[in-house]
């Protein structure tokens, strides 16, 4: 580990962090650390999507690429608002797309730092002239094709007779021609590399919106290239690319091949838990929206609770019937000083391989786990566990159904259900409904989710989409809300659920 890692944020520092070009996986574990401990956060337009998510709920966020009623915030106030908050004590991260010392203004900015005897900290990120070409399946060097790159900003009118640049120079550049901001000037650009003696039938790249959802890509020649943007419309944010390597995209391009490749799914579970169904989605190439319409509400203060966690050792089966509930009894259970070993005299079991993963996280292994994530299953796996006259735990949410409760006192067992959490209905906001409008499937992955969608977003619903749910429970909730069910997952968790979605989009074919 370098000195700068594992160190959160510190009072009075200013942090020039590289946020990535866009694909929140893209950014580096030190920016996430900042991200998630600073105390103020000002930011630019081309910071990704989600990568602020982890920042603390009191942080100061401050767009600085533009402001409601206002243009973009000049350079010098930028500087003088880091310089502000950090003389105020705060800790400050100046959170910039990409890389912030390639065309970032990183370098004036920690000028400005250094000047006003302020401590700062430079973290890199990837820069898009480098990921964007990588996710086109784009090598911006290669052994035989080119041994050098070089990153060039087309920003500049490559008329004014002041232009920093020197064409011709950039023309014989042995090696790939990277550049940043030129998609508006390349007409003009292509023209002066042709003119400079550039090979017009060299292979030449744009992609826009790299590593983004929705990236695209345009391959043609030097001299093509204008034409080929044009006709696709593509748009800033690009990255334009001339060299032979851009010919190596046909056997390279690996984005496009993956099963979930232009598929936009909407992701309805809690937040807490929608990001590890979002991840999956996305390693698998899919647009993940998350468009939560549920909230778990913990209920711990009960009496209930309080005396289910003193008795813990008291009973001889304890359930948990979700990965929230085996998550919040041990939070419960903390809070009066208790651990695993309040368990040792219980058989445990869990309702499916989720709730079982996370009492092993907390030390606990399952003794009984149902295979299916519905209460039968567990009953059927608890057959042979004897209950009568025993006394048994049913720790669950609070808007559970009975079966699981039920079946065990038909069978004997003293049960006493404790209700650990209500689940209740999350107002997605409007920039998320928008998203999910034109979306290729909705994911439910449970009757609470149906119903709460539904209130939340009603006519607006994307009726297009196909409908995938996580079992025969989530699918009988859809159509009783009037909707049809097109796929079911055959396991009832959210990789048998994504395992189902993978094989309906390779039926129904490429958009
Ligand atoms: N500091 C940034 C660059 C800022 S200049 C970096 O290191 O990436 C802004 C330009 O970066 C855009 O005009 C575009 O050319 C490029 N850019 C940024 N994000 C991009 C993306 N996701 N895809 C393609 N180009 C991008």
């Amino acid at each position: 580990m370098t000195s700068g890692s594992e160190v959160a944020a510190r009072a009075g520092v200013v942090y020039l962090v590289g946020a990535g070009p866009g694909d929140p996986g893209l950014v580096t574990a030190r920016a996430l650390e900042l991200i998630g401990s600073a105390d103020v956060i000002l930011h630019d337009r081309l910071v990704g999507a989600g990568i602020l998510d982890g920042a603390r709920p009191d942080a100061e966020l401050v767009d600085v690429g533009k402001r409601p009623g206002q243009a973009t915030v000049e350079q010098g106030e930028i500087e003088a608002l880091m310089v502000e908050r950090s003389r105020a004590g705060r800790s400050v991260v100046r959170l910039k797309g990409g890389d912030p010392f390639v065309f970032g203004r990183g370098g004036e900015e920690a000028e400005a730092l250094a000047e006003a005897g302020i401590d700062f900290e430079v973290v890199p990120g990837v820069t898009a002239g480098v990921a964007a070409p990588a996710y086109a399946g784009i090598p911006v060097t290669h052994r035989d094709d080119a041994s050098a790159v070089a990153f060039v900003t087309g920003h500049e009118d490559p008329e004014k007779p002041e232009t920093a640049l020197d064409w011709g120079a950039l023309a014989r550049f042995p090696g790939t021609l990277v550049l940043y901001m030129g998609v508006r000037n390349l007409p003009l650009i292509a023209e002066r590399l042709r003119a400079g003696g550039r090979d017009p039938a060299e292979p030449a790249a744009a992609i826009e919106g790299g590593t983004r959802p929705g990236q695209r890509c345009v391959t043609s020649t030097l001299a093509k290239l204008p034409g080929a943007v044009a006709e696709a419309g593509l748009r800033a944010p690009a990255i334009l690319l001339f060299g032979a390597v851009a010919a190596r995209r046909n056997a390279i391009a690996w984005l496009e091949r993956r099963p979930l490749h232009g598929r936009s799914v909407v992701v309805t579970r809690a937040r807490a838990q929608a990001s590890d169904l979002a991840t999956i989605l996305r390693g698998l190439g899919a647009e993940a929206i998350e468009l939560p319409a549920i909230r778990i509400e913990p209920r711990l203060d009960s009496p209930a609770v309080h005396d289910a966690v003193a008795d813990l050792h008291a009973y001889a089966l304890v359930c948990l019937t979700s990965p929230n509930g085996a998550r919040l009894l041990f939070e419960a259970m903390a809070t009066q000083g208790r651990d695993a070993r309040a368990f040792a005299n219980a058989t445990v079991a869990a309702i499916g391989p989720g709730t079982a993963a996370a009492l092993a996280e907390r030390g606990v292994t399952a003794d009984v786990v149902g295979e299916r994530f519905v209460a039968e299953s567990l009953l059927e796996a608890l057959a042979e566990v004897d209950v009568r006259e025993r006394p048994v735990l049913v720790a669950r949410a609070a808007e559970a159904r009975d079966v699981l409760p039920d079946a065990l006192a038909e069978r004997g067992a003293r049960v006493d259900v404790v209700a650990l959490y209500e689940t209740v209905r999350e107002d997605p906001d409007e920039a998320a409904i928008e998203a999910a409008a034109g979306a290729d499937y909705v994911t439910f992955t449970s009757s609470s989710t149906v119903r709460n969608l539904l209130a939340a977003v009603g006519e607006r619903f994307p009726r297009e989409a196909r409908i995938v749910s996580i079992g025969p429970i989530t699918s009988r909730a859809v159509r009783e809300a009037g909707l049809e069910v097109h796929v079911e997952a055959e396991r009832h968790d959210p990789a048998g659920l994504v395992e189902a979605l993978v094989a309906d989009a390779a039926e129904v074919g490429a958009r």
